[in-house]
């Protein structure tokens, strides 16, 4: 499929650099909206892992009757999986979603430039670092921009664009235009520590622990406040304990240093939690207890 965005890139094809949690998901979304895609990884096995994940996820919408197994051939159609960098060198947009290191953002960035004479819009799915930096020692820091999609990306509806310093207003309409057509929600944000989401999210699970701590009410209650008193899906602290407690801490730390803010100073109990391996759902303990989840889903799954 051929999408004019209104500038000066058309969209046709899609590579997805990392097939971990955040690039499978991207991929399958891509796939879904008509692009054809790429998904690379340079672990083959993470790779597979990433292809059937998305075919579980296809499935799944079948049998929620979401969607047709047309829909689910089609997309699957569009997406071919490659351990091969190079293979990326014919796409018109990269989506990295590579582990969140400067170095290797912008050495994948290096490689794709040195594999393709095209002018392919680079776009970094991190959830923190700057995309300024990243665009650093790039040949077109105008085409470098920030696609920070949410877990897990075939439902969560918000697109954060990142605007570096040098990014070009043609490159933010073109991956607006990508993200409307895989049905996200594109809001436009500078690029500041935290953009918007993990700024305002992080402060209100930070103002939950110091709460918790002052024992002004229960985990439960101060979850409760924000369901229903403000139609939240979910407590900060439920959601601090599905994030991870360690993610939470090292966020909060990089928010304190890089704002300057007493709003991001990690509390006392964050600390010592993570200290202590408290880390949320992934170990069981954190706020809330999760070991009889965790033990249900260990009888369900032996291996
Ligand atoms: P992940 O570890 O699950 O996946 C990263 C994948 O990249 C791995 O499979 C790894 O083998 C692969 N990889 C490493 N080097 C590579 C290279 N040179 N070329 C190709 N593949 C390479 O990580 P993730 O959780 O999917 O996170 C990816 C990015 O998305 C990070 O920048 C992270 O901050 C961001 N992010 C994560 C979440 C989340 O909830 N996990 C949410 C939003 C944004």
């Amino acid at each position: 499929m051929s999408i004019q965005t209104g500038g000066s890139q058309t969209i046709e094809t899609i590579a997805v650099i990392g097939a971990g949690t955040m690039g499978h998901g991207i991929a399958q979304v891509a796939g879904a909206s008509g692009y054809k895609v790429y998904l690379t990884d340079v672990d083959r096995e993470t790779l597979a892992r990433g292809v059937k994940s998305i075919e579980t996820n296809l499935n799944k919408g079948i049998q929620l009757g979401k969607l047709t197994e047309d829909d689910r051939d089609r997309t699957l159609q569009h997406i071919h999986g490659t351990t091969r960098l190079e293979d990326c060198a014919v796409a018109d947009l990269v989506i990295e979603a590579a582990p969140e290191k400067l170095e290797l953002k912008r050495a994948i960035l290096s490689q794709l430039e040195a594999a393709s004479d095209k002018n392919f819009l680079f776009a970094s799915n991190t959830s923190s670092l700057s995309i300024t930096e990243i665009a650093g020692s790039a040949r077109r820091p105008e085409l470098v921009i920030g696609m920070h999609f949410f877990n897990p990306v075939h439902i969560m509806r918000l697109l954060e664009i990142v605007v570096g310093l040098n990014t070009s207003e043609s490159t933010v309409q073109a991956v607006s235009e990508v993200g409307r057509r895989m049905r996200k929600e594109p809001i436009i944000v500078k690029d500041v520590p935290g953009f918007a989401s993990s700024r305002l999210g992080v402060a209100l699970g930070l103002e939950a622990m110091r709460m918790l701590e002052q024992g002004v009410a229960s985990a439960r209650d101060i979850d409760t406040a924000m369901e229903l008193g403000y139609n939240h899906p979910m407590g900060p602290l439920k959601l601090t304990d599905l994030v991870g407690l360690d993610v939470r801490l090292h966020i909060a730390e990089y928010l304190h240093r890089e704002l300057g803010s007493e709003t991001f100073r990690p509390p006392e109990v964050l600390r010592r939690m993570v200290n202590e391996g408290k880390l949320g759902k992934k170990t069981g303990e954190g706020f809330y207890d999760w070991r009889a989840e965790k033990e249900e889903v260990r009888r369900a799954n032996p291996s």
